[in-house]
């Protein structure tokens, strides 16, 4: 079986604000519409994938596309139902058995509802993926309820709507130049009984700039690093760790203030945004850097991963030593780690433990430290 995807990107969608169609618009890395052809073009089902986008889009939707292997885009008409049956009349020069017509708008539909809508095309002529209406709903004037409208039996639709290629280019042809809203009405008008199956929340279409929001939420690459490091114990009446200043009858040695936990974590920020690590940005040779807060180093880091346009959603310190003792210690690390990384508390950890009297911790030589980031770019 042979199946189609025409991803409808046509329309101009400037609800969002700005002078860009909202399906240029970028979710991180990539735009909403290269994620929607992207959701075609890796699925195992599909066989082809069919853009349709505005005729003065072609040199965006050529960068915004260039990364994957597509066909030519086709150009849509005045209206959505005018572009889908452009898409339509393109494919029928080599016709696939079944069609899946989608909004470019609802590039974060999971696969699973692609999936049941082709399953459901072994047995109906069309099928359209559904919600139920779970909120009342009011019928409305002059700002004023005039009636509420019983919701049972009520469902909103999504795409991909799944049709008989030859079934749905009959019914395009014949019902042209009417401006119905989407293709299930078109195969609805033709008499084409309509399959329900469950649609997704996660399929909702971008219309407002929260719904960009959201879909840059549910989008974003995430990433982890970790870190290590070691200091050696010497002369001195205090150490630095994790951002905090503990008094203690030894020193740690280091270039530095030698905070060996916070070393570590920026060693594993840098280490999520592949940026090297912590002696390539500030090297022990630079004299520069000597006797320097480390918080100066983890503020840096958490800046590098700013500028690509991330942020860091959680990190995870553990302290590895007999003494000093983290424990009573611990919320003022995790407050002033959260600090330098102006991030929220509950998004830092910081744990400790011993080695059982075991090697150079064990012996209080030194004091070892091991972290790990997560960044969502
Ligand atoms: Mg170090």
């Amino acid at each position: 079986m042979s199946v189609a995807a025409l991803v409808m990107g046509a329309g101009r969608g400037l609800r969002l604000g700005g002078d860009e169609p909202k399906q240029y618009r970028m979710l991180g890395s990539t735009s909403v519409l290269a994620r929607s052809l992207a959701l075609f073009a890796t699925h195992p089902r599909v066989t082809r994938v069919q853009a349709v986008i505005g005729e003065d889009d072609r040199d965006a939707y050529a960068r915004a596309t260039a990364a994957l292997d597509l066909p030519m885009p086709t150009i849509g008409g005045a209206t959505r139902q005018e572009s889908v049956r452009n898409g339509l009349e393109h494919l029928a020069g080599d016709p696939p058995d079944f069609v899946l017509i989608h909004d470019a708008a609802r590039p974060m539909t999971p696969p699973s509802v692609i999936d049941r809508v082709i399953e459901a095309l072994a047995a109906h002529p069309a099928a359209v993926p559904a919600l139920p209406v779970a909120d009342t709903l009011k019928r409305g004037a002059d700002g004023r309820v005039v009636a509420t409208v019983p919701r049972a039996g009520l469902f909103r639709a999504q795409t991909p709507q799944g049709f008989r290629f030859a079934e749905i280019l009959a019914a395009h042809r014949r019902f042209a130049g009417s401006e119905m809203t989407d293709d299930a009405a078109v195969a609805e008008a033709a008499g084409l009984p309509v399959a329900l199956v469950a649609g997704d929340e996660a399929a909702f279409k971008i219309t407002t700039g929260d719904d960009l929001d959201r879909a840059r939420r549910l989008s974003g690459e995430s990433r982890t690093g970790t870190g290590f490091d070691v200091h050696r114990f010497g002369e001195g009446d205090h150490v630095w760790l994790c951002g905090v200043r503990l008094p203690h009858e030894r020193g740690l040695i280091g270039h530095s203030d030698a905070d060996v936990g916070l070393h570590a974590l920026t060693d594993a920020i840098l280490g999520a945004i592949g940026a090297g690590d912590i002696g390539l940005h500030f090297p022990p040779s630079d004299p520069k850097w000597k006797g320097a807060a480390s918080s100066r180093f983890l503020a840096y880091a958490a800046d590098l991963v700013r500028t690509r346009g991330g942020r860091v959603v959680h990190v995870d310190v553990t302290v590895i030593c007999e003494r000093p003792k983290v424990g009573p210690h611990r919320e003022a690390m995790r407050s002033a780690i959260a600090q330098i990384l102006s991030v929220e508390v509950d998004r830092v950890s910081v744990k400790a433990t011993t080695t059982e009297g075991l090697g150079f911790t064990g012996r209080s030589e030194g004091i070892a430290a091991q972290a790990s980031a997560t960044v969502v770019l």
